[in-house]
């Protein structure tokens, strides 16, 4: 049996860090079995559904490299296949018209929830004795799925095995009869599913718990089509770190903003494994032993909670670890973006060679380093308050001086000529070093001084010794 998952997103939004874990999961399971992913796009609702969010999906979906084998498949293309399904249904008597009118539903649905019931058709059309036709039913009446019930010889209860969450067992008394037509003809989200489902041979359907009350639903539907039922496997929600679920009230939720703000996709995939399963203590996957290792079978029950310094741990520890020219074009093309040019500064291989374990994203690894590729706009203000006194401008005159007369602009020379100001003038090392980070960056967050320097260049290390001289002269 080859496995065939799928990843069918409704475009109503963005792609959620939730769905990417959902995509992941079908993903990784494909790629382990030597199955493949289809990707659909469920845009029935087409209120809802724009292109935009489509493209969003598709963008966030390749990004993370998370490639499909078949598709996009787009339902709204797929109408005349849903609605012959229905036809079929009604025809042997597995659907029927509804024509109580909404006054009616709404009335015994009041009723209902004063009563502390859950609100569901009481089947009222369910068993007319004369079914009309489609021309008198007229185009805005609904289909509704005749859910089986014991009373009718069905059997009493859904019961089916959740890879996660083992034996899920339903009372089909439970389950009312769903809208699987509009009144104005659209299919509906069960029915459709179940089409595509069946007709793309899907073996196993592993998505969201949010969709678990669908599934007994889903799987009457697939009995009725005589269609064989795939293996179901529902992954427990992401939650906030407040225990809440996920949402954008807890911030960024959308993939590509994760990629705005500097998380390499490696790393927001290793993230994104992690939360739900596991392998023994392990934390950090290759994309190889996550294909290797991932199996739906070891998905944790319990819900995960989404924990941003884990997120921002792991992704340092891939920008401190990925291929050095990959870091040069994942840098280069941000701060191409920002306006910056690479040209007008030290080689950006060498200087990320220094600040790739100091930067906990991509993005902070640009901020970090735009003082070596453009002017100082200003000096940090508290760090100027805190280093800058009396004694500054003259060691940095002096600091300036024996730098000037270096011959080779290396890391060795320039400690030492520091080293010696310090020894000369009678301060304590920091006394000259941050005044010195401040006149050549703007604040004191840079690497070792002597590295500092030795990327900035003596031209322009001197340069900038000399305008900070200027501005704390007049300050002090
Ligand atoms: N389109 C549904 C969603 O985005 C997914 C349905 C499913 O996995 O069955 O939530």
């Amino acid at each position: 049996m080859t496995v065939i998952t799928r990843f069918p997103p409704s475009p109503t939004g963005f792609l959620h860090i939730g769905g990417a874990r959902t995509a992941l999961f079908n993903w990784l399971y494909a790629r382990k079995t030597g199955g493949e992913m289809i990707l659909r796009i469920e845009d029935t609702d087409r209120k809802r559904s724009t292109q935009e969010a489509i493209d969003v999906i598709l963008e966030g979906m390749k990004w993370l490299c998370l490639t499909w084998d078949s598709g996009p498949f787009y339902q709204t293309e797929r109408f005349d296949r849903y609605h012959a399904v229905i036809d079929k249904l009604l025809a042997q008597g597995d659907a029927y018209y509804c024509l109580c009118s909404k006054a009616r539903l709404d009335e015994i649905r009041t009723a209902q929830m004063r009563r502390g019931e859950k609100p569901r058709y009481d089947g009222c059309c369910r068993d007319l004795a004369v079914v009309p036709t489609p021309a008198e039913a007229g185009k805005s009446t609904v289909v509704r799925f005749r859910n089986p019930q014991q009373a009718d010889g069905g059997l009493s209860a859904v019961v089916f095995e959740d890879v996660v969450r083992g034996r899920v067992e339903i009372s089909n008394a439970e389950l009312d009869d769903l809208i699987i037509q509009r009144s104005d003809g659209t299919p509906t989200y069960n029915l459709t599913v179940v089409v595509d489902d069946m007709d793309m041979k899907m073996t196993h359907v592993i998505r969201g718990e949010d969709h678990i009350n669908n599934t007994p639903r889903q799987i009457n539907i697939f009995n009725a089509l005589g269609a064989t039922l795939p293996i179901f496997a529902h992954v427990p929600l992401i939650l906030g770190e407040d225990g809440k679920r996920l949402s954008k009230r807890h911030g960024a939720v959308s993939v590509l903003q994760y990629r705005d703000l500097g998380i390499l996709p490696e790393a927001l995939l290793n993230y994104l494994v992690r939360l739900g399963w596991s392998h023994g203590d392990k934390e950090v996957f290759t994309l190889d032993e996550m294909i290797e290792l991932f199996d739906i079978k070891d998905i944790n029950k319990s819900p995960a909670a989404f924990n941003m310094d884990k997120l921002l741990w792991i992704n340092q520890h891939y920008i401190s670890s990925i291929d050095s020219s990959r870091l040069v074009t994942e840098v280069g093309r941000r701060m191409t973006s920002r306006g910056m040019s690479i040209c007008n500064g030290p080689g950006l291989a060498e200087v990320l060679e220094v600040m790739r374990t100091r930067a906990q994203t991509l993005e902070e690894m640009v901020d970090s380093i735009t003082y070596l590729y453009c002017p100082i706009d200003d000096y940090d203000g508290s760090a100027v308050e805190k280093h800058i006194n009396d004694g500054s401008v003259k060691l940095l005159q002096a600091v300036s001086h024996s730098l000037a007369k270096l011959a080779e602009w290396r890391v060795e020379n320039i400690g030492a000529a520091v080293k010696a100001v310090v020894a000369e003038q009678g301060v304590k090392f920091p006394h000259l070093a941050q005044p010195l980070r401040i006149a050549v960056s703007g604040s004191v967050a840079t690497p070792s001084i002597d590295v500092t320097l030795k990327l900035m260049g003596k031209e322009k290390t001197l340069q900038r010794i000399e305008k900070a001289i200027e501005r704390f002269a007049v300050k002090i």
